[in-house]
Formats: C-alpha cells, sequence, structure tokens
C-alpha cells in the first residue's frame, strides 16, 4: 500500500493541554510522525510526496468564515501586541442569539470547540498541508488504487465545519469523503479512534450520501463526554446515516472485533462506492490517552476485518500518541488488511 507523508507538518508544534484544570504539554507533538514513518518504512510502504490542491477541497467541507479566521488568526493575533504563545480562547459563545464578532479574541471562542486546539504561527500551513495529503490519497483510489494510507498531522476527526477542538483545526477524514464523492454516490467513513469522532458526525449528520460509523470510549467517561451516544442517528435526510458503537473503558480485541461486526452489517446494507477510515491507533492499551486496550496483534485483526468489506479504501491517521508501539500499531493494521486482500 502506498503511503502520502510530508515533512510541512512539523510547523505545527502546539505546546498547551490544559486536563482537568491543570497545564500540560499537548499529546499531539511532531513526534507521532517520525514514530508513524518508522511504522510505514518498517511495513516497506512506498512514500508518495502530496500535491497541492488549494482551497477547493477544504471549501466542500469548511465555511468561507472558518477558513478566513484560520488563515488570518495568527497575525491578528500577533497584532494586539500583549498577546501569549499560543492561541487559546477565553470566550465561548455557544451561540445562543449571538453575533460573529470582528475581535480576533471573539473569533478565536466563536470557532473553537474547547481548548485543546492551540493555534501557533505555522498552525494553518501544516492544517492544509494535511488536508492535500489526504485529498491525494483519495485522488489516487479514484484512479485505482485499491487501497492508500494518508499521514495527517494535525488530525482532523474533532474539527467540525467552523469550528476546531480536540487538536483537530481541518477535518482530512470529511474532506477525503467529499473529494470521492466526486466519483462514488454513496461514501462510508469508518472511525476507528478511540475518541468519538464529533467533528465528521456534525459535518455529515443531516447528509444521506455519507454514512459515518465511529467506534469509541464509552462518552460518559472519556473525550467528548457531549456527542458519541448510541442514539446520536443523524437528522432530517440524514436520519438513519450515522452510527455510534460505545464501548466499556477498557475492552480490548474481541470486543472490538464484536464492534466492528455490527459496522460491517451496516456498511453492507449502505453499499457505498467507497471507505474513509479515520484512523486512530489511539485505542491501544499502551497509549497516553489510555480508552480501551487494543493489542497489536489486535491492530492487526482490524485490518483484515476492514480489508473484508471490500470497498476501494483511504486510510486518514487521526490520533495515536507517543508509546514505544506507536509505529509497530500502524504497521500491524496496514499488514492485516493487505494480508487479507
Ligand atoms: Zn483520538
Amino acid at each position: 500500500m502506498k503511503a502520502v507523508h510530508t515533512e510541512l507538518h512539523r510547523s505545527h508544534d502546539p505546546q498547551f493541554f490544559l486536563v482537568r484544570g491543570v497545564v500540560k504539554r499537548t499529546t499531539e507533538q511532531p513526534e507521532r510522525a517520525d514514530r508513524l514513518l518508522k511504522g510505514l518504512r518498517d511495513g516497506k510502504h512506498q512514500l508518495v510526496e502530496p500535491t497541492r490542491f488549494g482551497q477547493g477541497p477544504r471549501a466542500r467541507i469548511h465555511s468561507p468564515e472558518y477558513l478566513s479566521f484560520l488563515s488570518e488568526a495568527w497575525e491578528a493575533w500577533t497584532a494586539l501586541g500583549d498577546s501569549g504563545p499560543e492561541m487559546i480562547g477565553n470566550i465561548h459563545p455557544v451561540r445562543h442569539a449571538a453575533t460573529y464578532p470582528t475581535h480576533i479574541v471573539g473569533k478565536l471562542g466563536w470557532h473553537t470547540a474547547d481548548t485543546a486546539a492551540p493555534i501557533g504561527p505555522g498552525t494553518w500551513a501544516a492544517a492544509c498541508a494535511a488536508t492535500d495529503v489526504a485529498v491525494t490519497a483519495a485522488q489516487m483510489v479514484m484512479d485505482g488504487e485499491d487501497a492508500v494510507y494518508a499521514l495527517c498531522r494535525p488530525p482532523g476527526h474533532h474539527a467540525y465545519r467552523d469550528m476546531a477542538g480536540g487538536f483537530c483545526f481541518l477535518n482530512n477524514s470529511a474532506i477525503a469523503a467529499a473529494h470521492l464523492r466526486q466519483k462514488h454516490e454513496r461514501v462510508v467513513i469508518l472511525d476507528v479512534d478511540v475518541h468519538h469522532g464529533n467533528g465528521t458526525q456534525g459535518i455529515f449528520y443531516a447528509r444521506p450520501d455519507v454514512y459515518t460509523i465511529s467506534i469509541h470510549a464509552d462518552p460518559t467517561a472519556y473525550y467528548p463526554f457531549v456527542w458519541g451516544y448510541a442514539h446520536e442517528r443523524g437528522e432530517g435526510p440524514g436520519l438513519g446515516t450515522n452510527l455510534n458503537i460505545p464501548l466499556a473503558i477498557g475492552t480490548g480485541d474481541d470486543g472490538y472485533i464484536q464492534a466492528l461486526d455490527v459496522a460491517r452489517k451496516a456498511i453492507e446494507s449502505f453499499a457505498p462506492g467507497a471507505l474513509v477510515i479515520a484512523l486512530g491507533l489511539d485505542a491501544s492499551e499502551h497509549d497516553p490517552l489510555k480508552g480501551l486496550a487494543v493489542t497489536t496483534p489486535g491492530f492487526r485483526r482490524i485490518g483484515q476485518a476492514i480489508a473484508k468489506l471490500g470497498l476501494p479504501t483511504v486510510f486518514v491517521q487521526e490520533g495515536g500518541y507517543l508509546s514505544d508501539i506507536l509505529g509497530a500499531n500502524l504497521t500491524s493494521v496496514l499488514a492485516g488488511f493487505e494480508a487479507a486482500r
């Protein structure tokens, strides 16, 4: 399987992470990509540089105001003169009868769901490069590759149409799915990150053409807490094309594979033309954000189960944080997929 990668992610190096009132260094660090890259090299995957697709694919998913905000944010922030080293909102208006603000601090609050998406000088460039990585992989699959992996950083699945959050700014998986929609009438996004893909769910909640499925740690006890429940099934024309499969904290390989079988049945009845895997590796038993307990052989089984769906597949990297086994888990899931194809 070919893998798309660029070093341009490095310009995004966030530091701030607020956990239960304690400020820590974020777990979403550039070194993640180095470890994932080692996993790709160990798996003998051919590395491909991304093509630049420009704003078009991003504008299919994100609002003009949001894209303008992200592209101009750092300049406006530094022009304040007394601003900190990263952009963290101190107002979250939750939009009840609110007015779109003109001040950069107001915009920052409007466009962030939480404090876990600090914007620095290189954030916009890195986020744009990540969407190019995802769209390049989608285009390669549209052009005939069976499956392609996209090493996206920063990740994307917590980003809404016009809101950043949870380390995410631009929703790479959603952008890949929208790109695939040019060729396929129906596309599925299957999110196997340990966290619910709330941004992806929000983007497609009223759309019947992109079926969003997320398998994740129980939100009654785990981020994002307010989304990811089984009763969230879509709305309007999208009612019935959103499926959440929350798993008890600490669920291991067998429980995970059972959840994938539930997802398989839903996918088969939807009969999509292509599949996007929002590939979080943070369901690992060794991930620092401990939620589930998938082993390295378990990731191989996940790859096999995905392969058996028999669909053209774009793997988009989501979460998965620094552990000694991060690269091995990527090697394992892609090897499992290839072995079962
Ligand atoms: Zn995650």
